[in-house]
C-alpha cells in the first residue's frame, strides 16, 4: 500500500456524500445519546479497537479516511502504511489483530473521521475476553438502519475490513473507476471473494447482501 496521491481535491458530489455520512452519524449518535448514558466506556479502554472483531467500513467512508492519511507528515503516513500492510497479512493468516490506527496511548489516530463500525460501539459493562461489549437491543437495531443508509449512499461501492478497503482504493484503477462513479465489481472479483467484500449496490432494505463470493 502506496497511499497513490491521485485524488487530493474531491468533486463537489463526494464532498456533499462526506456530508451526509456525518449526518448519517449524528442522527444515530442522538437517537442512541440516552442508552449510552450507562455505557461503561472510558478514556484508553480500546477493547473494540482490539478485541471486537472486524471494523467493517464502506468506501466512502474509506475515502476520507484515506484523505486525512494523506494530510499526515510523511513518516507519519509511512508508519501507518507499515501498520496497513502488517493487518493485511495478519487477516489473510487468520491471525486477529488490534486496528492499525490504533497508537501506543491507546488513542484513535483517526478519532475525528473513524468509521461508524466505531462509532456504534459502547458497553453496559467494562468488557474482557469472556465478556464482549453489550449494548441495547434498540441501539443495534438503530445502527444496522445506519449502516445500510451507508451502503445506500455509497451505491457504486463496497463494505469491508477497514484495512481491506484501504488497499482497494490505493490501487490508481480502482480509485479512478470509484471517483468516476463507475461500477465494475468484475475488476475486484478476485480480491472481493477472499477478503469477504460486500458490493453495496446488493444491499437490500431487508438486510440480504450479496458479496463478492
Ligand atoms: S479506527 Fe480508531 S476507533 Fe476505530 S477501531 Fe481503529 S483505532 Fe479504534
Amino acid at each position: 500500500m502506496n497511499f497513490h496521491p491521485l485524488f487530493v481535491e474531491l468533486d463537489i458530489c463526494m464532498e456533499e456524500k462526506f456530508e451526509q455520512i456525518g449526518e448519517i452519524y449524528d442522527a444515530f449518535e442522538t437517537d442512541a445519546a440516552d442508552y449510552k448514558t450507562d455505557a461503561a466506556c472510558r478514556k484508553g479502554c480500546a477493547y473494540c479497537c482490539t478485541d471486537a472483531g472486524s471494523i467493517d467500513i464502506t468506501t466512502l467512508e474509506g475515502l476520507a479516511i484515506r484523505s486525512e492519511i494523506l494530510r499526515l507528515a510523511r513518516p507519519l503516513q509511512l508508519k501507518v502504511k507499515k501498520a496497513l500492510n502488517q493487518d493485511i497479512k495478519k487477516r489473510e493468516n487468520g491471525r486477529p489483530n488490534p486496528c492499525p490506527f490504533l497508537m501506543k496511548n491507546r488513542a484513535c489516530l483517526v478519532y475525528a473521521y473513524r468509521p461508524f463500525t466505531c462509532r456504534r460501539i459502547y458497553s453496559l459493562h467494562t468488557c474482557s475476553a469472556e465478556r464482549p461489549p453489550m449494548l441495547h437491543r434498540a441501539v443495534m437495531k438503530t445502527a444496522a438502519e445506519s449502516i445500510r443508509r451507508l451502503q445506500h449512499l455509497d451505491d457504486t461501492g463496497y463494505t469491508g475490513h477497514l484495512s481491506f478497503i484501504l488497499f482497494l482504493l490505493d490501487n490508481p484503477k480502482f480509485l479512478e473507476t470509484y471517483l468516476a462513479g463507475d461500477h465494475r465489481p468484475a475488476e475486484i472479483m478476485h480480491f472481493g471473494k477472499s477478503h469477504r467484500i460486500i458490493i453495496n449496490r446488493t444491499v437490500r432494505q431487508d438486510s440480504s447482501a450479496g458479496s463478492c463470493s
